[in-house]
Parts: C-alpha cells; structure tokens; sequence
C-alpha cells in the first residue's frame, strides 16, 4: 500500500496530526486516494478559536508594516515554492499544471495586494469639521475570522481570504476543502516559515460539523464562505443569525454571447477556454453559449470542430493534455447523468464527452468535452450548475433575445459577449444582470486588486472579497470627533499676556 500524504490540523502553531476517520483525498487522474482527510469536531474549531483569539492581541498591535514584511517574505517563498505547489494542487484537483500555475499564481496576486495594508489602512479625517473639532475615521480589526472554502481552487481560494485578514490585523481559522486539504496545508507552512506569530493562522478539516461550529462560535466574528449556492445560502443565514459579518460566494451559471460580426478565431478560442478550462469546474465557466444569428454559421461549427480535439488525459505527469479530470468518480458520474437528461430534454449532442476513454489511466474520473445544442430555458441543464466540461447552446435573433436570456438566469457572477461592434458590447455591459463582465474575454474573473464580484444566487452579503471591499471587510471603523478645552499645562507655546 503507498503511504498517504500528512494532513494535519494545524492549531496554535503546532501540526497535529489526527486519527479521526474523514473523507478520502485522491488523485483524480488515476484515482487513487492519497491522504486522508480527517473529519474534525466542535472540539477542534474550539481549540483552533482559542488559538486565534489568544494570539489576536498581539497580532493587532503589531504594526501594519511589520505585518507587511511577513507577508513580503511569504510572497517570496510562494514564487520559491511555485512548481511545487503547482505539483501538488494539480495532483489532489486533477487540472492541468498550466491552469494550476494560474490558480497559484492568482492567490500570490491577494498577497501581493495586500501587501500595500500601511496604505490600505489609512484612514479619513477632517479637520474642523465644526469650530476647533476635528474627525478622523480609522479601520480597526475585527478579531477572530475564519474562512471555508471549495475543492475548485485549493491554491487561489484560501489566497483570497487569509491574506487580506490577517494583513488587517485579525487572527484566522481557515477549513479548507476536505476534498483539496493538502496544497492549503503547503502553503501555510510557507507562511509559518515566513514568521507569522503562533495561532494567527490555524487550519482545521471536516465538513458541516466543523463549519456550523464555525458559524454559532461566540469569537469568531466574520465569515468568508466559497462555495455552491445552497451551502452559501446556509452560511449566510446561520452566520448572520449569530451576529457575524458573512461574504458568501455562491455557484453560478454564466452566459457567453457570440455576436455574428465575432472573430471566429478569438471567439472560439475565448468559449473553448471558458467552457472548458479546469474541465468546467470553475464559478466563472462560460457554460452556456448564446449564439446570435448568424454566428451560427459563422462560429459554432468551428467551436464544435475545436471541441471534439480536446484532448482528455491525466494531468499528473509531464507530458499534459488539455483537459484533466474531474474531482470524484461520483461527480464524473452526476455530469455525464446531466448529458444524459439534456439529451432526453430534447438537446441535440454535438460533441459527446461520455464515456470517454484514457487507456493510460483507466481508473481517472474523465468526462470529455461535451457541446449540448438547441437547449432551451426550463430544461435542467438550463437551470442547474453542472460544474463540468460541458457547453449548452441556446440560439437567438438578436441582442435584446440574448440578454433577455442571460438575464433569467437565478446567478449572476460573470458574462461576456464576443463581438467587433462597441454599441453592443456597451449595450451588453449595461444591461446584463451580473457582477464580472467580459467583452471579448472568455473568463472576466476579476484580479486581486478589484472585488470578485457576484450577484443574485451567486453572493450572499454585502462587502466582496478582494480588492478594498476585502479590507472593507475585514476591518472596522472607529470614527473619532475630538475638541481640547483652554491651555492644558503642557501648552508649552503659550504666554501669559
Ligand atoms: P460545496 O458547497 O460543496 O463546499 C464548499 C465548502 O462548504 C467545503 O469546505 C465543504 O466542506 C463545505 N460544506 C459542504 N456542504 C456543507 C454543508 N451542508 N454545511 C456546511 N458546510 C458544507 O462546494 P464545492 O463542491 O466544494 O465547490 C464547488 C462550488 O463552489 C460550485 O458551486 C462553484 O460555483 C462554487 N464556487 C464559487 C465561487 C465564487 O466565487 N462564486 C468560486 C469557486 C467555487
């Protein structure tokens, strides 16, 4: 039997490892567990809790700068580290080491942002806001926050919180993905090498047990909860029924518009990428083509032509494919059942991703790409976030059809539109109901520096993560109006007359 890889809670500064019986972790590409994520207990979020909340005193006194050059030394290690987390995340997710590079490196992108929290701190002030008062407003920390995160991005998603919070001067507990422990792990260590103080971040593993302690804790205070919609609806409501500030990130189902004057080229490449990047398992997946008029003879025979040559395989050695696994047999299995009801819904199969073949890793959990035709609203591939390599194409008559269409969606992170023309992509970008837009970009997933926006199903709350929204949240405001009587005995500077 292969040894399993460590996965230890990580609480106080100290690794701990744990006998309790959890979830499998497994490689995706030939599907094979690799560690064993243990299932943790009240008791657990409890004592990772106390660590934070024991360790947040001196955590918020140390000043922002010096907070800065931990996380400066962090940044530092992660680019040192880079192929290794790569390795890592790509083995327990099943993407391909190119999207893995991406998914790190758009998590080193939270911590190069937060870099700049001397600044991001500052605060507001008016002098003389009435005669002889002045008011300044600063931003405080909130304490203990902890965050819960998806299996679709082991790298990038714990990246968009931790960092942010503990720059602003809280102390964190963080429940990563039961499904993706391992590269959130690798990455804490880097951070404790970095020289972050004991208990400031913890790390504890498990599911709802775990996270409804969470949510009722009476020391934690804030939550950042990425995840499917239904669970984030959850996290918002028991969150917020316990007194917590929440930002919860839901699923979504995000609209792709082919206008017919489209490069055909561009555009292709553009949906074959948001379709079908990380196998389609990504919130911002263009999962739904809206092909306009003419480009139904223009592009989409070009979009099928370039579906049916993607290239399924095992992600894990050096010769890659281009498109890996997905995350669990079960989930392989959910995906190809949706095919299957699209089919018996009256979709038209243009490229059949079911049952496909990887003989050089028989036991992988492989759907291939899959384009399903002439789908229309009402349909459960229309409604349901399928979260898998597959491309629903409805068609439509003009613009006015295409956003009426997006716009029916219950989510609402991301759309785009492919097209040469500025009217309509000005009109798109007007009028569509959603929180990221591209204009001839397949994945408008906005960078570290702007908030990651979604709405409708898609976000639960008020402040977004990332950008100044993710230091808006994270943080406080004290706001102090001050006024100083007559001549205090220190008023050196003053003469008697
Ligand atoms: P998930 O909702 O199943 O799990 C997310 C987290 O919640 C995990 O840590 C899990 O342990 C925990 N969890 C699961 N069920 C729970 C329950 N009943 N009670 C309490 N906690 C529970 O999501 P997933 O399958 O890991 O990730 C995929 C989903 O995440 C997709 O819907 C995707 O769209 C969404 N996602 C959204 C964004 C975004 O920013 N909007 C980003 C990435 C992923």
């Amino acid at each position: 039997m292969k040894t399993l890889e460590p996965c230890p809670f990580f609480i106080g500064g100290e690794w701990i490892e744990s006998k309790a019986v959890g979830t499998p972790v497994y490689n995706p590409s030939i599907g094979e567990v690799i560690a064993g994520c243990p299932a943790g207990t009240a008791a657990d979020v409890n004592a990772a809790v106390e660590a934070a909340h024991a360790a947040f005193p001196a955590w918020r006194e140390t000043p922002p700068v010096e907070r800065a050059r931990i996380l400066s030394r962090f940044k530092m290690l992660l680019e040192e580290n880079f192929e290794a987390l790569v390795r890592s995340n790509t083995r327990e997710h099943g993407k391909t080491l190119v999207e893995s590079r991406g998914d790190v490196k758009r998590g080193i992108e939270v911590v190069e942002f937060a870099l700049g929290v001397p600044s991001l701190l500052m605060g507001e002030v008016l002098e003389s806001v009435a005669r002889g008062i002045d008011c300044e407003a600063i931003r405080q920390p909130l304490g203990v926050c902890a965050g819960i995160t998806p299996f679709n991005f082991p790298a990038m998603v714990p990246l968009w919180m931790y960092p942010i919070a503990i720059a602003c001067g809280n102390s964190f507990v963080l429940k990563p993905s039961e499904k993706v422990p391992l590269t959130a792990i690798r990455i804490a260590r880097l951070l404790e090498q970095a020289g972050l103080p004991k208990g400031v971040l913890n790390i504890v593993h498990g599911g709802r047990e775990v996270v409804d302690a969470l949510l009722t804790h009476p020391k934690v205070k804030a939550i950042s909860f990425v995840g499917s919609t239904p669970v984030a609806k959850h996290i918002y409501e028991i969150g917020a029924r316990h007194g917590k500030r929440v930002q919860a990130n839901g699923g979504a189902k995000n609209y792709v518009i082919i206008m017919p004057d489209a490069d055909v080229e561009n555009s292709t490449r553009g949906v074959i990428e948001a379709a079908f990047g990380c196998a389609g398992e990504r919130c911002m997946a263009g999962s739904t083509a809206v092909v306009v008029g003419g480009a139904e003879k223009s592009v989409l025979p070009t979009l099928v032509e370039a579906t049916r040559r993607i290239k399924v395989g095992p992600t894990d050695r050096d010769l890659q494919p281009d498109m890996g696994a997905l995350i669990t047999r079960q989930h392989a299995n959910r995906v190809q059942e949706l095919i299957s009801l699209g089919e018996q819904e009256g979709a038209k199969v243009l490229a059949d991703g079911r049952g496909v073949k990887v003989s050089e890793a028989p036991n992988g959990f492989y759907v291939g790409a899959t384009i399903l035709d002439r789908v229309q609203n009402g349909m459960t591939v229309a409604n349901e976030e399928i979260f898998g390599p597959v491309l629903n194409v409805m068609h439509v008559d003009d613009l006015d059809a295409a956003i009426e269409f997006a716009n029916q969606s219950a989510y609402g992170n991301g759309a785009s539109i492919f097209t040469r023309s500025c009217k309509a992509a000005r009109e798109f970008k007007h009028r569509v109901n959603c929180g990221m837009v591209g204009i001839n970009i397949g994945v408008p997933a906005s960078m570290a520096w702007f908030p990651f926006s979604g709405w409708n199903e898609s976000f639960f709350g008020d402040l977004l993560m990332q950008g100044r929204e993710g230091v808006q949240f994270f943080t406080q405001q004290k706001v102090t109006t001050s006024r100083w009587f007559g001549f205090g005995e220190g008023d050196i500077w003053h003469r008697e007359k």
